[in-house]
């Protein structure tokens, strides 16, 4: 997209995606940028991530908004000595070479780092939750969750619609965890974006499973109903943890996710992270893209069939 180096694409991706900084000083179980891994360096979740001229990248990005192809930048930034001050430099000099939304995904620790961020030109600060539940936390973060909670709770009071942050489903939780957490912080009025975990080769979670896909797509239909209103958790039913139930009818349901953009990526505007959590190969856990008609039809009557409607 950004024409740097060539390469086949099946789905363009809509935001460019920037990793900044070396091996990460944290250590979580799912990345491959953590402190333990033995995958490759310039390996970030399935994707690899070459390195290149910060000026010729912020230029070909620059170029790319022109022409309507990338329409936002997002910084993921490993933790090290001197991260923030490297992030705060490459935001501004992207700010200025780029007029367009730039997110920095980053270890935030106070209220003052968001805001130095936010001031540099980043329209968006998203701090990875990642973890559902405080024990999935503990087993594949470390650290502490209630530090970063928090922190999510005052930085989306201080800073409202400019906060965000990731949930990575499949990391041990139950769905009904997972959702509650997710409208927890939708209503703190946090941006939230979904990933499924994905095995990567070399991290301490290599050999564990991705989750199961029926139960993806009813977390994804269940965030997406959250999101636009339609639904609240109070009102679904839920046996052993698996959700069974949106408190509305077959018809109901079928007829609010007829567009099928429940399945696709979920985040900020523009953001499709194409083949993050997938082989090109498939399934795809998120949609880099709009569903035809079809995909849309499979993949609604394929949920309702695994509900106790
Ligand atoms: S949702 Fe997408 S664009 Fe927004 S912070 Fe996360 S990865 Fe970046």
């Amino acid at each position: 997209m950004l024409g740097l180096c060539p390469g086949a694409l099946d789905a363009a991706p809509t935001t460019a995606y920037l990793m900044l900084g070396e091996r990460c000083v944290a250590d979580c179980a799912f990345c491959a940028q953590a402190r333990s891994s033995e995958a490759a360096a310039d390996r970030l979740s399935r994707v690899a991530w070459p390195p290149f001229d910060a000026q010729r990248v912020a230029q070909a990005i620059a170029e790319a908004h022109a022409r309507g192809e990338i329409g936002r930048a997002c910084f993921q930034v490993t933790h090290g000595a001197g991260s923030h001050a490297s992030a705060r430099q490459a935001v501004a000099a992207l700010a200025q070479a780029a007029d367009l939304p730039i997110c920095v995904s980053i270890a935030a620790h106070d209220l003052e780092e968001i805001e130095a961020l936010l001031a540099a030109g980043a329209q968006r600060v998203t701090i990875a939750l990642d973890a559902a539940t405080p024990q999935v936390y503990a087993r594949t973060k470390g650290g502490s969750r209630e530090r970063t909670w928090a922190l999510l709770q005052a930085g989306a009071g201080r800073f409202p619609g400019r906060l965000g942050t990731h949930l990575i489903a499949g990391l041990g939780e139950t769905e009904e965890e997972l959702l509650n957490t997710a409208q927890a912080l939708l209503r703190l009025g946090l941006t939230l974006g979904l990933f499924a975990f994905t095995p990567v080769r070399g991290t301490r979670l290599a050999g564990a499973q991705p989750p199961p896909l029926e139960s993806y797509r009813r977390i994804q239909a269940g965030l997406w109903l959250l999101k636009e209103g339609l639904g609240a958790i109070e009102a679904w039913r839920f046996e052993g943890g698996r959700l069974v139930d949106y408190g509305a009818t077959a018809e109901a349901l079928a007829l609010w996710l007829a567009g099928g953009d429940a399945f696709r990526t979920a985040g900020c505007p523009d953001c499709n992270r194409p083949y993050y959590n997938e082989r090109p190969s498939g399934p795809l856990y998120n949609y880099p893209r709009r569903l035809t008609p079809d995909e849309a039809e499979g993949e609604i009557a394929a949920l309702l069939r695994t509900l106790a409607l």
